[in-house]
């Protein structure tokens, strides 16, 4: 059998007395591209937000590619791992928001290359070298020396996914990176998701609200209701079949 990337052992979170998410298992096999859909408040942002370490499960465990984001100390405590460890793990994630998050001051450019060079170690050659050939990937090798302020929100988002893919992640977290957009820029954006998933290679961990996509690319759909994954399996059961009442009407506002 092969090992999942992911591995989410009955992880809850709570933010203050409230519980977010409810005892979440979930398996992610190497190459799975797995989109994640729910109401607003379900919880989807924050398992996103754990698997890039950005916040700590209140309790459960999550392993990425076998290795323990957390680790449990004598009192019940859960401990970020090691600091090397931990810059080891997040080296494997790419994660591309729903505000871009580009640094204003440097050229798309040097936005591509700053992390493989002051995180990678790259030399700066190897790291130029990397950024241009992924962003002609995106398309967007005739914008080399722009800033982000002379983007249009589509070319932003494809820069983000440019500076994403150099450090060659296993696995790439989206979290709802067309809702910002002015919608005659989403499809751009969503071509060029659908060629990294196409690549394959890459696990995939997709939140969206678009859910024409969804159906498309993902292997498996998860849907996310007040804290449990409450249905998932592959997108022409859960998009045709479900039963479950609250996944009907939830894709009715869809339609
Ligand atoms: P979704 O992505 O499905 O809209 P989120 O994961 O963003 O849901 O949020 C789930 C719930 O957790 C929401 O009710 C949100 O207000 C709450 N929440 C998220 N992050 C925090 C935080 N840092 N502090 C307090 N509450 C939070």
């Amino acid at each position: 059998m092969v090992e999942p990337i992911v591995k989410f052992q009955n992880v809850h979170k709570s933010f203050g007395d409230v519980e977010v998410l409810k005892g979440i298992d979930l398996d992610i096999k190497p190459a799975e591209k797995v989109a994640v859909i729910g109401p607003s408040g379900s919880g989807k942002t924050t398992i996103i937000r754990m698997l890039m370490t950005l916040e700590e499960p209140t309790s459960g465990t999550i392993l990425v590619d076998g290795e323990n984001l957390w680790n449990m100390e004598k009192n019940g405590k859960l401990i970020p791992a090691n600091e090397k460890h931990l810059q080891q793990i997040r080296g494997n994630i790419g994660m591309v928001f729903q505000h871009f998050n580009l640094f204003p001051h440097m050229s798309i450019l040097e936005n591509c290359m700053t992390a493989p060079i002051h995180v990678q170690k790259e030399d700066k050659k190897t790291a130029k070298e990397r950024s241009v050939e992924m962003l002609e990937k995106v398309g967007l090798g005739d914008k080399l020396d722009n800033y982000p302020s002379q983007l249009s929100g589509g070319q932003k988002q494809r820069v983000a996914m440019a500076r994403a893919l150099v450090m060659r992640p296993k696995i790439m977290l989206f979290d709802e990176v067309t809702s910002a957009l002015d919608p005659e820029l989403v499809e751009e954006v969503l071509e060029v998701i659908r060629g990294i998933a196409n690549e394959g290679s890459m696990s995939m961990v997709l939140v969206t609200h678009e859910m024409e996509f969804a159906r498309d690319i993902a292997d498996r759909v998860l849907f996310l209701d007040a804290g449990v994954i409450a249905e998932q399996g592959p997108p022409h059961e859960v998009f045709g079949q479900s039963e479950n009442v609250r996944l009907q009407s939830f894709l009715r506002r869809f339609k």
